[in-house]
């Protein structure tokens, strides 16, 4: 990732440089054409300015020779009066010498007595004599000379004399040194002969890559070609530009060559300035692109980051989950064993309970049983007797005590019946009655006196007819274990029609011993193995009524003895719902 980025950013500076490098390349090219455009025009401009200065000595030349002074000179004409009209006319045009001569080169005037001598071997002169104009460079006493030479025809079209004006090159240079850029004019031998810059005076190229100073010290020019301009690098002298335009445009006229070096630092500088303004824009849009990227990147990392995090978040929530999930399970399947093992022990405690009313019952039914039977015999007497009345009202009694037993048995079933319905709509005062039948024996056995009186419309409760009956049936009992004994054997059963609905047992016993702990299971005051108790009576109570979502409570009486309250929730059509 990292090494890539690298990788991206080296391959943009190299994308960079070599655009950079492409732009310097053409504005170079470019700037070099304008600079070579306006060096050209420069050069052009001194040589078109010495060819116009020379051509004045050329015109002074051919006039001057047809002078009619000079020609009588041939004839025996005054010499020092052709020298004074020489000195006049060189004096006003500027010319260095002026001199008049025969076709043997003998001077037969000047304007100066000082002249250059064998004037006949110069080739200026060769050409007058054939008739031409002749030009020619040279030095004379250390002063740089042109010579122009102009033939005087006589009277018969030949040349008899020639008139050779001799200009000092310094004052053609004169008007533009020192301005414009570096300008020389080469003569025949290549040698530096005119020129704005002094210093470059007869220094002379030796072969394509050379010059060479006036003293004989080689100096090796590099020569290079860029868009069809010859560039010059050199370091012979201050006062040529180190890089330079090689510009050269010939003069025929005068057998020169013109030569301008341009400096091309400008075309140089412009280039560099197009380049770095290409480079800047480059670098600071990749600078823009990179920190947006940048940017970019960091988000969709945090990104990553945070994704990650919710990865693992939302994994160990899962997996909290399904621990969870199952540890409901478990739990669903403690509780289902708990509820097995409740009804389990209800069932237990029912039986137990049967048990316990088993001599009771047993007793109860026998009682029936035996007044039946008294009152079949006392039937069959009253029939034996023909008195059919009295006999059917034993027989109407015997009707009386098997429905009294057939209800007994009833009760037993259904207390001892599983029941499967976890809540219905049960009618309190229905339970409480059976409840009260149940358990007459044993209350008859104990002597007890019950204060009940079932109300007279049913009581709805939420709850189980059968289990609720195990309830109540459990506290009667237990009030009349308790009363076993006492002086006052007084139960009383009320039912208080509040919400919620509450059924009270109180007895007149001696009390709860430890009222905490009665429905802890196992709990029991009474022998143990005397078939007596099992201290799960009121336990197994406790988790019916709850399993009712009611409450119960026992407690001992101000007025003494205990009292057991039952809260139940009334019946109400929409919970059932
Ligand atoms: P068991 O009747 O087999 O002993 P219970 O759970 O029904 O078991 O009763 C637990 C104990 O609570 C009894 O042994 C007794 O000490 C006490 N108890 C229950 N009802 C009364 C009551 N009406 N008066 C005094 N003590 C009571």
């Amino acid at each position: 990732m990292l090494t890539s980025r690298s990788a991206l950013i080296a391959l943009y500076l190299a994308a960079v440089t070599v655009l950079s490098a492409g732009v310097w390349a053409y504005g170079y090219v470019q700037a070099l054409g304008q600079v070579a455009a306006r060096g050209r025009s420069d050069l052009e401009l001194a040589a078109d300015r010495l060819v116009t200065q020379l051509q004045r000595y050329r015109e002074f030349a051919v006039l001057m020779a047809q002078h009619p002074t000079l020609a009588a000179l041939h004839t025996g004409g005054n010499r020092a009066e052709a020298g004074d009209i020489l000195l006049a006319a060189a004096d006003k045009t500027g010319t260095l010498i002026a001199l008049y001569a025969d076709v043997r080169g003998n001077e037969l005037a000047a304007s100066n007595a000082n002249i250059p001598q064998d004037l006949a071997q110069t080739p200026h002169f060769r050409r007058a004599l054939q008739g031409a104009l002749g030009v020619s460079l040279g030095v004379w006493n250390g002063q740089r000379i042109i010579s122009f030479a102009a033939p005087d025809f006589g009277p018969d079209g030949r040349v008899r004399g020639v008139l050779v004006a001799v200009v000092d090159a310094v004052e053609l240079e004169q008007d533009w040194r020192g301005t414009l850029p570096t300008v020389y004019f080469t003569d025949a031998a290549d040698r530096v002969f005119i020129t704005n810059r002094s210093e470059l005076l007869f220094w002379k190229r030796v072969g394509p890559n050379a010059v060479m100073s006036p003293m004989g010290v080689r100096y090796e020019v590099a020569v290079k070609y860029v868009g069809g301009h010859e560039l010059w690098q050199q370091d012979w002298s201050p006062y040529v530009p180190k890089r330079a335009l090689h510009l050269t445009t010939p003069l025929p006229v005068i057998s020169m060559e013109g030569v301008a070096l341009i400096d091309e630092t400008p075309a140089r500088r412009l280039a560099t300035l197009q380049a770095a303004v290409v480079a800047a824009v480059c670098l600071f849009l990749g600078a823009l692109l990179f920190l947006a990227t940048e940017r970019r990147r960091t988000l969709a990392l945090a990104n990553a980051v945070l994704e990650d995090r919710v990865m693992t978040r939302t994994r160990a929530l899962s997996e909290t989950n399904t621990a969870l999930r199952r540890e409901v399970l478990d739990r669903e399947e403690a509780e289902e064993a708990l509820r097995r093992a409740q009804a389990e022990l209800v069932q237990a405690g029912k039986l137990s309970a049967l048990g316990q009313m088993s001599a009771g019952i047993s007793h109860e039914l026998n009682q029936p049983l035996m007044a039946i039977r008294s009152y079949a015999e006392n039937g069959v007497a009253f029939l034996d007797r023909q008195r059919p009345e009295k006999a059917g009202e034993a027989l109407g009694r015997i009707s009386d005590m098997a429905q009294r037993m057939a209800r007994i048995i009833g009760n037993l079933r259904a207390f001892a019946r599983q029941e499967s319905a976890p809540m219905t709509r049960v009618d309190l005062c229905a339970v409480l009655q059976s409840a009260v039948e149940l358990t007459e024996t044993r209350r008859e056995q104990a002597r007890v006196v019950l204060l009940w009186t079932r109300p007279p419309a049913p009581v709805w409760v939420r709850g189980g007819e059968v289990r609720l009956g195990q309830v109540f049936v459990n506290l009667i009992t237990n009030a009349a274990d308790a009363m076993e004994g006492a002086a006052l054997r007084r139960l009383e059963i009320g039912i208080v029609d509040a919400v919620p609905l509450r059924v009270t047992v109180r007895d007149t016993g001696p009390g709860i011993e430890e009222p905490e702990r009665i429905f802890d299971p196992f709990y029991t005051t009474k022998a143990v193995g005397g078939g007596d108790g099992m201290g799960l009576g009121l336990s197994i109570s406790y988790g019916l009524v709850q399993s009712f979502g009611g409450t119960i409570r026992g407690a001992n009486a101000p007025g003494g003895g205990a009292m057991f309250t039952v809260e139940l929730d009334a019946w109400v059509e929409e919970a059932a719902a």
